[in-house]
């Protein structure tokens, strides 16, 4: 990822603040470093970053972790680190010194989720009003409680504040030398110094990660799609979904032609974004000759979860003339089950038959198609 550090006028550079300790996460280290999918927290907040006109990022952290986020940042052009303080306030400015520029965003780094957009929004009003403050209106009802007694607010005037929010760096320079006291954001001290920021719209996504429900939150899934077909032949056994089926044929193919599995597996595969089982195990590769396919599936699911993805439910379709899978789709559906690590709930199985049209309704292939759900892990583990 390369920043633009060619452009000079006017210099847009951002401060990412990372050196809090997080400790209403609960996670044993720094959220910053928290892994989700397959990039750190600080890392998509950089990647979306890299995207604007944004030249450069100071990262700010703890000693403690320098030595990790320098590892994460030697990936970067344009992108470089200092130690912060034992305060927001204090961290903020070193960032701001570290790097002198035109105008500066300041990015809490347990933001995420934040997108190209709204960084542009807020670069757009400094460079036209001097700040660019990143909120959305209030969607909670707020209470003032002084002395037990509560007072509401008029909500359609309240906004929850979030970040990035850019300044002009000269202007919010001389709002921290001036500032005294204590401050939950930049536009606070930014006030505090008789300058008025200017709010824009920020998005609902770009929360704030602070306690663990957030960690575990999914953002959504991946969907997948698998489809598989193999002839139906005689002196063969006939499998599917690692389940000897009792019947005269079996189906042909390289491996053991467990055309359910297969099915899965690709769809497993292209929900994660890898190469589909053609190219992972070719047959022409010898070591898979007569390979029960059920081994096969739990290699897939290695490089699933590697990948930083976990089951989120699969379901697959066999679509076969004879025999009658009904009575052992049960079966099959939990040897998938436990093959996967998933419970019976996860994957559904059904069958059918194509009315006795075409290869299949002949009788002479077998075919399966399935889809899956992935969900992106947090910890790595499924
Ligand atoms: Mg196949």
């Amino acid at each position: 990822m390369k920043y633009n550090t060619d452009t000079p006028s006017p210099n847009i550079a951002a401060v990412i603040v990372c050196a809090g300790k997080g400790e209403r996460s609960q996670l044993p280290y720094n959220k910053i470093l928290h892994q989700i999918g397959r990039k750190t927290v600080l890392e998509m907040s950089l990647d979306t970053f890299a995207m604007t006109k944004v030249n450069h990022v100071t990262v700010v952290t703890s000693a403690e972790d320098l030595p990790a986020v320098n590892d994460i940042i030697s990936t970067y052009d344009g992108v470089s680190v200092v130690t912060g303080g034992d305060t927001r306030f204090k961290s903020v400015l070193a960032g701001l010194k570290a790097y002198p520029c035109d105008i500066v965003l300041i990015h809490d780094g347990a933001r995420p989720y934040v997108s190209k957009e709204v960084i542009e929004r807020t670069i757009d009003s400094a460079v036209n009003t001097g700040s660019g403050i990143a909120a959305v209106p209030s969607v909670d009802t707020v209470k003032y409680v002084e002395n037990g007694k509560t007072r509401s607010l008029p909500r359609a005037k309240l906004f929850n504040a979030q970040t990035p929010q850019a300044f002009r760096y000269d202007q919010i320079v001389d709002a921290y030398s001036r500032a005294q006291g204590t401050f939950t954001d930049d536009a606070e001290v930014y006030e505090s110094a008789g300058y008025s920021p200017t709010i824009v719209e920020g998005s609902y996504d770009n929360i704030k990660l602070t306690t663990p429900s957030d960690f575990v939150a999914s953002r959504g899934g991946r969907i997948g799609v698998g489809y598989d077909l193999h002839r139906l032949c005689e002196n063969r056994k006939l499998i599917l979904g690692g389940v000897n089926v009792d019947y005269p044929l079996g189906l042909l193919g390289h491996s053991d032609a467990d055309v359910l599995t297969h099915a899965i597996m690709d769809a497993l595969l292209s929900a994660a974004d890898l190469p589909d089982i053609g190219v992972l195990f070719p047959d022409t590769d010898d070591k898979y000759l007569n390979i029960s396919s059920i081994t096969l599936l739990k290699q897939v699911l290695d490089k699933v979860v590697a990948g930083g993805y976990k089951i989120g439910n699969i379901s697959a379709v066999v679509i076969a003339q004879q025999p009658k899978l009904a009575p052992i789709i049960p079966n099959i559906r939990s040897n998938l089950a436990a093959a996967l690590g998933i419970t019976l709930k996860q994957i559904n199985i059904s069958a059918t038959t194509t009315e006795r049209l075409g290869i299949i309704g002949e009788g002479n292939a077998i075919a399966a198609t399935a889809s899956c759900i992935l969900t992106e892990t947090t910890d790595g583990q499924n």
